[in-house]
């Protein structure tokens, strides 16, 4: 097949690239945001040590020299640091400078972090919504049992399995896959590390009381209400998150 230069145009205007590459620079982009992604989700913590490199590299199906590209973005922005020596290796760091960074990111475009909650927004009602048509008794007990705790008496670690869990497991009981895909793409873009002010406790306490009423929704088979519910639990995620922002050009205005 052989495209015009008309084609080329209407294609371009619709943003498709036909010559998008698919090499090297692409596959070490997929590690940095695939690892970054497990860090901001919390399934990797400050302290956990990666696998080896070629262990590692084989559950990426990336080759080595890409893995050690990824990593070194990591690293450049505060992720990970590398530790030599015996008891050696690639370190999840504390992950300060990383958060500050990334605050400092969403500070400087402020339709950034809007964008972000749109597509989780978009994303996220529409898995609520189907959550409450096609959950099965089983996915509901396995909810309740999860959130049938005191939120207060909750730690931020605590805190943040749990949340992973529940939109993980919504999304199951939607029973899309690409929706769930969809979702924690857009959710690993977000970054609430444990030490956030985002997970202080009336936060959790609330954000706790969210997830207890989406739940509710959808166990009693009401699509519209579980919908609702989850564009209010994500509007106020995004005005945590927004004020942490705002919290971070305000401390670094007066230091
Ligand atoms: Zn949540």
């Amino acid at each position: 097949m052989s495209l015009s230069a008309n084609d080329r145009d209407k294609a371009g205007d619709a943003g498709i690239r036909w010559d998008q590459p698919q090499d090297h620079r692409t596959t070490v982009d997929s590690v940095y945001i695939r690892l970054r992604s497990m860090i901001h989700g919390g399934h990797l913590s400050p302290g956990d040590c990666l696998p080896p490199e070629r262990v590692l590299s084989e559950m990426l199906d990336v080759s080595r020299s890409s893995l050690r590209e990824g990593l070194a973005v990591l690293r450049a922005e505060g992720y990970v640091e590398m530790r030599r020596g015996i008891g050696g290796g690639t370190f999840i760091t504390e992950l300060d400078v990383a958060y500050a960074r990334w605050l400092a990111t969403m500070a400087a475009d402020s339709d950034l972090l809007r964008e972000i909650i749109d597509v989780r927004t978009a994303v996220e009602t529409q898995i609520a919504w189907l959550a409450a048509e096609r959950r099965v008794d089983e996915q509901i007990d396995e909810m309740r049992s999860m959130l049938d705790v005191d939120g207060k008496s909750l730690s931020a670690q605590e805190f943040r399995d749990i949340d992973s869990r529940f939109h993980r497991m919504l999304a199951e009981a939607a029973g899309s896959p690409r929706l769930l895909a969809l979702m924690q793409s857009a959710r690993g873009e977000l970054f609430t590390p444990a030490s956030s002010l985002l997970t202080s406790s009336p936060t959790i306490a609330r954000s706790h009381e969210e997830h207890r009423d989406i739940f509710a929704a959808v166990a009693a088979a009401e699509p519209e209400l579980a919908a609702t519910q989850m564009r209010a639990h994500l509007q106020s995620t995004f005005n945590d998150v927004a004020l942490a922002v705002a919290d971070s050009t305000a401390n670094a205005a007066h230091s």
